[in-house]
């Protein structure tokens, strides 16, 4: 049969035309919040990805996106992949946000630019090593970013025992507010590694300002040892205009970019 000599443009996906209203009123409330701090540097949107498919993460960097973030390296790694094979994909800028344990650094460090939640020495050195041997160059230094626990009912014995993030605390890792100095260290001391500053969860149901305010003393107190460590990462969906108002460089939001997270299976 003949092809129509006209055809008809093609119908509005749903799903994009949802993600482009959720997105700009995200960028809306950005604004806001930036305006309403009296700041004049924007802060970044990095936009939490996991759980969705890959196919919501290329329309997301047809709508502009360009840094989005994973917490799982097996779910994070296989959209990478799937990503770089599109012309959409291919610029995207991935950023490992959870709990990360040191056999996994080999796997991250191919395809992440940044690390949100280094939370320990043995990390540190994991990173190190994985980007000598398996980091491609085009991706440059991995920027490592120290998570901080900002719960002050975190049960210090059973960290120190290792059980980091299931006693207490936000139960979402992070190591203590003294352990920053050092780790900054570590991260400075490892070729290929970068210290990009500090990142933090706000404790769950809490106000979130004391924490975040807590938070920007631990990164300017950093910043005089590291003059280089900058950023500030807080600031999720219920919480990023607290996060602005408090000096924070890099939001990661999910759910209010995404719509509810498809229950875990
Ligand atoms: C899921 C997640 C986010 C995004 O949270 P939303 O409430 O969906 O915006 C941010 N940071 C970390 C570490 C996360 O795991």
């Amino acid at each position: 049969m003949a092809r129509p000599a006209v055809t008809a443009p093609p119908e509005p996906d749903p799903r994009t035309e949802e993600l482009r209203t959720r997105l700009a009123a995200v960028a809306e409330r950005i604004d806001r919040a930036t305006a309403d701090a009296g700041r004049s540097d924007r802060p970044q949107l990095i936009v939490v990805t996991k759980f969705f498919p890959v196919e919501d993460v290329l329309r997301l960097a047809e709508l502009g996106v360009r840094d989005v973030g994973e917490n799982r390296d097996q779910e994070a790694s296989a959209k990478a992949d799937a990503a770089a094979a599109t012309p959409a994909g291919r610029d995207l800028r991935w950023h490992f946000i959870g709990q990360l344990q040191s056999n996994k650094a080999r796997s991250v460090v191919r395809y992440a630019r940044s690390v949100h939640s280094v939370d320990r020495v043995p990390l540190v050195h994991a990173l190190g090593r994985a980007v000598l041997d398996h980091r491609p160059a085009e991706l440059g230094p991995l920027a490592c970013w120290v998570q901080i626990d900002l719960d002050p009912g975190v049960d210090r014995g059973a960290r120190s025992a290792g059980m980091t993030g299931t006693s207490g605390g936000t139960g979402r890792g992070g190591a203590p507010p003294d352990q920053v100095l050092p780790l900054a260290d570590a991260i400075a001391a490892a070729e290929g590694l970068t210290v990009a500053g500090v990142m933090a969860v706000a404790p769950r149901g809490d106000d979130p300002d004391p924490s975040f305010a807590r938070l920007a003393q631990i990164a300017a107190d950093l910043r005089e040892a590291h003059p280089s460590a900058t950023g500030i990462s807080a600031g999720m969906s219920a919480d990023l205009e607290s996060a602005i108002a408090h000096g924070t460089t890099h939001l990661r939001v999910g759910s209010d970019v995404l719509g509810p997270r498809p229950a875990v299976g």
